[in-house]
């Protein structure tokens, strides 16, 4: 389970992760850059993410203060959970916990050590547990809510028919035989469920769902955000233009103005 430092890219498991973070120089850099601008000091806190059922998935955040859990929840559905705008909610500890309301800020509702579940979708159910690591007194290394400090690789789902990297999962599979069997791009071609593509970067195969890093694949109509289905064969101009539309739609930032190495946003 191993994650990268969007810093320094480094990679670690999750938990060397935490150390890693609060000694990471070239985070260190970033927090200096921004103690010299003439901004107020806030309470900045370390929130560790992860699915509440697969530790495979996970996140580290830094999160301000003064941002109210709807930001969070905005921040959830974005990287990993948003199919068709269900309900979601946070409780502290666990579903039979207080559940809290989004209009709190983080530094009303947050304390060091606590620990709070998400629910997306009542039905197809995704639970998200969040855990405050540490909180520190500081500026902003950006005017977003939420930084993402370092997050799981992306799994190495691999192709039933010929063991390449799979792109695709087949919904029809899972429906009749209950398996999610994986494809690569030219073994999907081939898949004996039915291909409706028209070869534009907006096609797929009627049965394909996108395999990206989240806890969400294979649950509801989950398919990740809509930039990582973009196809290399789409004009670049194209691929940028939604890109600039799914950044200023959502709150995700690479940290201290790195690159996520593709991992968020596809901005390799
Ligand atoms: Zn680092
Ligand atoms: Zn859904
Ligand atoms: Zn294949
Ligand atoms: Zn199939």
């Amino acid at each position: 389970m191993l994650g990268t430092c969007l810093y320094c890219h480094t990679e670690l498991e999750r938990r060397a992760m935490t150390k890693h973070l609060s000694a990471c120089p070239a985070r260190r850099a970033a927090i200096e850059q921004a103690e010299q601008q003439n901004i107020p000091t806030e309470p900045l806190y370390h929130l560790f993410v992860e699915d509440a059922h697969d530790p495979y998935f996970w996140l580290h955040l830094e999160m301000r203060g003064s941002s109210t859990l709807k930001e969070l929840d905005n921040y959830l559905r974005a990287i990993w959970l948003e199919c068709c705008s269900h309900m979601s909610d946070f409780y502290i500890g666990s579903w039979q916990g207080r559940k809290l309301a989004k209009s709190r800020t983080v530094r009303q509702a947050l304390h060091k050590g606590d620990q709070i579940l998400h629910i997306y979708d009542y039905g197809d159910t995704s639970e998200t547990r969040i855990t405050v690591v540490s909180v520190r007194e500081g500026k902003p290394t950006t005017p977003r809510p939420i930084v993402l400090m370092a997050r799981n690789r992306a799994p190495d789902y691999r192709c039933v028919e010929c063991g390449q990297p799979a792109v695709w999962w087949c919904w029809e599979c899972l429906a009749e035989i209950g398996e999610m069997f994986c494809y690569c791009e030219a073994c999907g071609r081939t898949h004996e469920h039915e291909y409706y593509g028209s070869g534009d970067e907006e096609s797929a195969p009627e049965w394909a769902m996108p395999l990206v890093n989240s806890p969400r694949v294979g649950l509801c109509g989950y398919t990740g955000l809509r930039i990582r289905v973009l196809k290399a064969s789409t004009p670049k101009h194209k691929r940028r233009n939604a890109l600039d539309r799914w950044r200023s739609s959502s709150s995700i930032l690479p940290a201290g103005g790195a690159r996520c190495g593709g991992s968020v946003c596809g901005c390799v």
